[in-house]
């Protein structure tokens, strides 16, 4: 496929190198990304649910184990908000024919749950696709419509293997969105899209990062909050229990890279400052701030 070059976003997180070494220094990192994010602006972040619980087994979150024990899972898109009321949105959730299709109980419009935190056309200017699995990325349309001055922000890699045949075949296949992906595809050269290659500074305080293994192009958000940095991890893992036990989910594309990932990103932020994609706590265990909507820093 073609990328146009002047899409891509290459290198350009210029304090990317220092960062991740310092990432590898281990947990002196916290306070090193504190003290470098120095006067960044704080923003809080919040989980938006937009469909869930579902039941499923823990097995599938926790790498096999638990297949007689069954738990539950809710699916979100994440809301980065500045002081200003400025919001940065990770995902787009899935959309209605999906979520009904896939029985995804509770299915509300991410746009809507994104509503009540008054993020809209006016203040929602980046979105960060964190990888194109049909329920992060499939609701793609609504989004172009209700967020008209948005920019979409994917990883290079990502958007190559969405767009070549691999992605269309078992067993791997029913995780995309075909439909959606030729809409986040199309998308190239209008001016709607960044192509992000590697780390990427989206704004100060708010650092992109590769974290392959999910997918091949995964990215997460490192954002500078009142309490530190924290993570918005999307399924680098799937629950908090991931986190802690160091322990993927089933649907891991490349476990070398995922192995990668996990040594890059955990060590930047305190155990618990990294949000994993599909935690029914996210909603449970922080207050909420409007129906569905939980404040997580
Ligand atoms: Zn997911």
């Amino acid at each position: 496929m073609d990328l146009s070059r002047r899409d891509i976003l290459k290198g350009s997180l210029t304090a990317g190198a220092a960062t991740v070494g310092m990432a590898a220094a281990g947990e002196t990192m916290f306070a090193k990304a504190a003290e470098a994010a120095g006067p960044a602006p704080q923003y809080e972040i919040f989980a938006c649910q937009y469909g869930g619980p579902i039941t499923r087994k823990q097995a599938i979150v926790l790498w096999n184990n638990g297949w007689d024990v069954d738990g539950q899972l809710s699916y979100f898109v994440w809301a980065v908000r500045d002081k200003a009321g400025n919001t940065v949105v990770i995902d787009t959730g899935c959309n209605p024919v999906e979520g009904a299709n896939r029985k995804v109980a509770g299915y509300t419009d991410p746009v809507d749950v994104l509503s009540r935190i008054g993020a809209g056309a006016d203040t929602v200017r980046k979105v960060v696709i964190s990888h194109m699995h049909w329920d992060h990325s499939g609701n793609i349309e609504s989004y172009l419509k209700a967020f008209p001055k948005a920019k979409f922000y994917v990883q290079k890699r990502e958007l190559e293997f969405c767009s070549g045949p691999l992605a269309a075949r078992k067993p791997i296949g029913v995780l995309f969105d075909h439909k959606a992906n030729k809409v986040v595809a199309g998308l190239q050269g209008t001016g709607r899209m960044a192509v992000v290659d590697g780390d990427h500074r989206l704004a100060p305080g708010l650092d992109l990062f590769l974290a392959p293994g999910h997918t091949l192009g995964l990215q997460v958000l490192r954002v500078n909050t009142a309490k530190g940095p924290a993570i918005v991890g999307s399924d680098l893992a799937h629950v908090f229990q991931g986190y802690k036990d160091d322990t993927g989910s089933v649907f891991i594309m490349d476990m070398p890279g995922w192995l990668k990932s996990f040594d890059k990103i955990k060590p930047m932020v305190a155990p618990d400052m990294i949000f994993p994609g599909h935690d029914i706590q996210m909603h449970d265990g922080f207050p909420e701030v409007a129906k569905w909507v939980t404040k997580l820093v």
